[in-house]
């Protein structure tokens, strides 16, 4: 399923601290939206601090390469029910990931209190954040969005081991 992408006439909305609007942490590639991370060759997504608003040029040679949500994460704002993840209540993609999370898998390392969550710069208005806390950080490195296959999130490891 593809996603539909987020409107970004308002990205800075979602990086005010004074804003109750919400950041979606894993958008689609437009013009507009912010780099907020990069898939690394280990598998694991790198924060850009802070994230950066990408320009139409960026689209152009990031798409030319193919796929561009397998090898970056980008924010923009949270649509809500105009997303195909939004399950009625909030993002069913963050409730999936953790939900399969392996037996074993480090996610106590970003409980509640722990002070070594990711370095990212969009905690206080993620989506993520906002409705799984440090467990939705424990995984959110894990994950690339896959919008141009036949599953819509895939994990960033497996991408990797296919095509980096
Ligand atoms: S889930 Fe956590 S690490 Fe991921 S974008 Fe949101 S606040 Fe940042």
């Amino acid at each position: 399923m593809k996603r539909k992408p987020s409107p970004v006439s308002e990205p800075e909305s979602a990086n005010d601290p004074s804003s109750t609007r919400k950041a979606c942490p894993s958008t689609c590639c437009q013009e507009g939206v912010r780099l907020l991370g990069v898939l690394t060759p280990v598998g694991k997504v790198a924060y850009v601090q802070p994230p950066i608003t990408i320009s139409a040029a960026f689209v152009e040679r990031a798409e030319a390469l193919g796929h561009p949500e397998r090898r970056f994460r980008f924010t923009g704002p949270c649509v809500e029910a105009d997303c195909p993840q939004w399950t009625g209540a909030g993002c069913g993609i963050v409730d999936i990931a953790i939900q399969e999370t392996p037996v074993g898998f480090p996610t106590d390392a970003c409980s509640p209190g722990a002070n070594n969550l990711p370095a990212c710069g969009i905690r206080h208005s993620c989506r993520w954040y906002a409705q799984r806390g440090g467990l939705a950080c424990a995984v959110c490195p894990t994950l690339v969005a896959d919008t141009g296959g036949t599953m819509t999130y895939q994990s960033a490891e497996d991408i990797t081991s296919k095509e980096v």
